[in-house]
């Protein structure tokens, strides 16, 4: 999103664009995004409405920003749970903990994520969401296979998790219910482990 305040990718360490993305969550989750305006989002991130054109150009622009801040901290979360040591599955469990922990901790943000950056947003935001669902499918791949194989069962897994993830957040409070799955998510991982040989 090319604004005054930014060219390019600006966005990803702007406090002002990341204070709006915040406001923006928040009225997400008290209001639903229909009911949102730009003034709105201004007022409660206590900015003047010359921010938001500033920063994002308009409220799509907006939606640009907040759902790709949104998509950088659930695999900021992942990829830290990831990264520590242990058998894959294990890691994988504490890596679906930490993104369903912050689901739950930010209702918005799955409802931005997952439902109306999608169904409101342009081209742009689907080859963002593209971009991202290579970049967990890349995450839980197990580099110690990267034998060229296409690596099928990792992108089933993903969008297993995505979709079941969508589906809850799709109803209204099923987040509250998000941390209680944690186990049924996690066993999801050995339906796509490799029978060993
Ligand atoms: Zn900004």
């Amino acid at each position: 999103v090319r604004t005054p305040a930014h060219d390019g990718n600006g966005h990803a360490a702007c406090r002002t664009c990341r204070q709006l993305g915040d406001a923006l969550i928040e009225l997400i989750a008290e209001h639903g995004y229909s009911a949102i305006t730009a003034a709105r989002v201004c007022a409660r991130a206590g900015m003047s409405p010359d921010a938001l054109t500033g920063h994002a150009g308009d409220l799509d622009g907006l939606l640009v920003t907040a759902f790709q801040q949104g998509v950088d901290d659930l695999y900021g979360r992942a990829e830290d749970a990831f990264a520590s040591p242990g058998p894959w599955d294990r890691r994988f469990r504490r890596a679906v903990e930490a993104i369903v922990l912050l689901l739950a901790d930010r209702p918005g943000l799955g409802r931005l994520c997952f439902v109306d950056a999608v169904e409101r947003g342009g081209p742009e935001i689907w080859r963002r969401r593209d971009r991202a669902f290579r970049r967990f499918v890349e995450l839980v791949a197990k580099s110690d296979e990267d034998d060229g194989r296409p690596r099928l069962r990792f992108e089933l897994l993903v969008g297993a998790l995505h979709t079941t993830l969508r589906e809850r957040v799709l109803q209204p409070g099923a987040w509250r219910d998000l941390p209680a799955l944690c186990d049924e998510l996690a066993a999801l991982a050995p339906v796509f482990e490799p029978v060993a040989a």
